[in-house]
């Protein structure tokens, strides 16, 4: 698989910088050790090496999914990677699966649902501004080189209630401020068994979530948790964590949708 016009590629230097430029013929990449024309790239496999203009070794490579979420652009705040890995396999998104999320923010869940669902699969996604939704098709295009066609993007506020033809749903995620007002919508729209998932940086967020699923009823609260990320520093006489890391993002809130009342079992 060489590389083509048009695909994104991730360049490295001998820091362990990454850029992220997007290959165009006659173009250049710039940064403070020279210059790579694109045409040199054009060609090269994943995981050979260019010189620029100053002699500065540049790995080339694809960028991953996570490599290209931390350089999306933003409207909203993305997801980081390490919370979207959980998500997948908290809310158990399974190739072919039918999944509701809200909202699309920058799409960087949606790109992840999207490869996990696969092709046999459909991503429902809804949100409220439509400047985010704009953004959030330039990530997926700009990503995936299409608009996928089993991708539904809706510009709507879930809190209203979710459209017929998005029910029957088998999970349901989502990353916006007041999920409890989607609580009664997903008792109507998501399968028996189906999975709820909903990601916020406050715990008072997720307290009321799981007050009001209790209320409403249909519910079963798997758990509520948090992921968090050490990286260590790795060389020749230092083995240990990193000094930094991010400390906080958010939490996540895992129900299964089940029937409202136990049967009488005596
Ligand atoms: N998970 C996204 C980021 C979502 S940020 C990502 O990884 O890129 C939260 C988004 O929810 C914002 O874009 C906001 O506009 C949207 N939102 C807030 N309330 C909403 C509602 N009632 N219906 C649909 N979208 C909503």
């Amino acid at each position: 698989m060489k590389l083509a016009e048009g695909e994104i590629v991730q360049l490295i230097d001998s820091k362990g910088k990454r850029y992220q430029i997007k290959l165009k013929r006659g173009a250049t990449f710039f940064f403070h050790r020279g210059v790579v024309e694109h045409d040199r790239l054009i060609g090269q496999q994943p995981g050979s090496w260019v010189k620029s203009s100053l002699g500065e070794p540049l790995l080339v490579l694809k960028p991953t999914l996570a490599d290209f979420i931390l350089k999306a652009k933003r409207g909203a705040q993305v997801i980081y990677p390490k919370d979207i890995g959980a998500i997948l396999m908290l809310a158990d998104i399974f190739p072919g699966a039918r999944v509701l999320e809200a909202g699309t923010g920058s799409g960087a869940l949606t790109l992840a649902l999207l490869r996990a669902v696969g092709e046999e699969g459909r991503v429902i996604s809804y949100e409220v501004r439509k400047e985010f939704l704009e953004i959030a098709r330039w990530n997926i295009e700009e990503f995936l080189g299409l608009l996928p066609q089993n991708l539904i993007l809706r510009e709507k506020d879930i809190y209203q209630g979710i459209e017929e033809e998005d029910r029957e749903i088998d999970r349901m995620v989502l990353d916006l401020p007041e999920p409890w007002r989607v609580v009664e919508h997903a008792r109507e729209a998501l399968k028996p068994g189906g999975i709820f998932v909903a990601y916020n940086p406050t715990i008072l967020q997720i307290f009321k979530l799981a007050r009001i699923a209790e209320k409403v009823g249909g519910f079963y609260q798997v758990g509520v948790y948090e992921m968090l990320m050490r990286s260590w520093r790795t060389e020749q006489r230092v083995l240990r964590p990193e000094l930094r890391m991010v400390a906080h993002t958010g939490f996540i809130y895992v129900a299964r949708r089940i029937r409202k009342t136990a049967p009488d079992l005596a």
